[in-house]
């Protein structure tokens, strides 16, 4: 069984963030990658965080972290699109876990996002499942433009902070974790030429949301 990580949602985020700072800087310390916390940690998981972002290649959570060897409880999809999958894994690091922090972390550049603006703007809609991917995008796009938030960043902006709002209006567990204090989920926005993530939402947490 899991042991319960003994950080506050503030701590969680703290920890979260100060490993990216030390990517940013080009300092990373790779904490937790040896035998030692292998072995230490192959009993039971105890992640101080669920990470749901873009599955990007350029977005590796324990990279542009700076983390290792059971930290994160990472789930990731194109665009990060929410469907009952990702629910669910969330609500497993959160509930069976008991994670105190979920992020959802998404970038610039983003194809999903990149592709849901064209098919707004030209009816171009890709196929296979390539389409549930985009239109679950879509209404993130639609949002930013009826708000005239018409800028990548901001779209972008606006596709996490509904992406968090979802996985709230989705999870009854989630929701009332947050309500209780014991758990906050933050959007973060992740640049890929200098690897900083601007907090662009936060729900459960008191701390400053970087206005677009
Ligand atoms: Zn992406």
């Amino acid at each position: 069984m899991a042991e319960s990580t003994s950080l506050s949602p503030a701590e969680a985020f703290e920890l979260l963030l100060s490993g990216n700072q030390r990517f940013v800087a080009g300092t990373p310390e790779h904490p937790n990658q040896d035998a030692t916390r292998r072995a230490e940690i192959a009993p039971a998981q105890r992640p101080f965080s669920v990470l749901f972002g873009c599955s990007d290649s350029r977005l590796a959570a324990e990279i542009i972290f700076d983390r290792g060897l059971g930290d994160l409880f990472v789930v990731r999809t194109a665009g990060h699109v929410v469907g009952s999958e990702v629910l669910g894994s969330v609500e497993y690091g959160v509930e069976v876990l008991d994670c105190p922090l979920v992020v959802v972390l998404g970038h610039d550049a983003c194809g999903a996002v990149a592709a849901a603006c064209a098919a707004l703007d030209d009816g171009t809609v890709p196929g296979g499942y390539i389409r549930d991917v985009v239109e679950r995008v879509t209404p993130s796009v639609l949002a930013a433009r009826a708000a005239g938030r018409l800028e990548a960043d901001e779209i972008l902006a606006e596709h996490v902070s509904r992406s968090v709002d979802l996985l709230l209006d989705r999870s009854r567990l989630l929701a009332e974790r947050v309500a209780a204090g014991t758990a906050a989920v933050v959007g973060l926005c992740y640049r890929l030429a200098d690897g900083s993530a601007r907090l662009v939402a936060a729900r459960g947490l008191d701390v400053g949301v970087t206005a677009v």
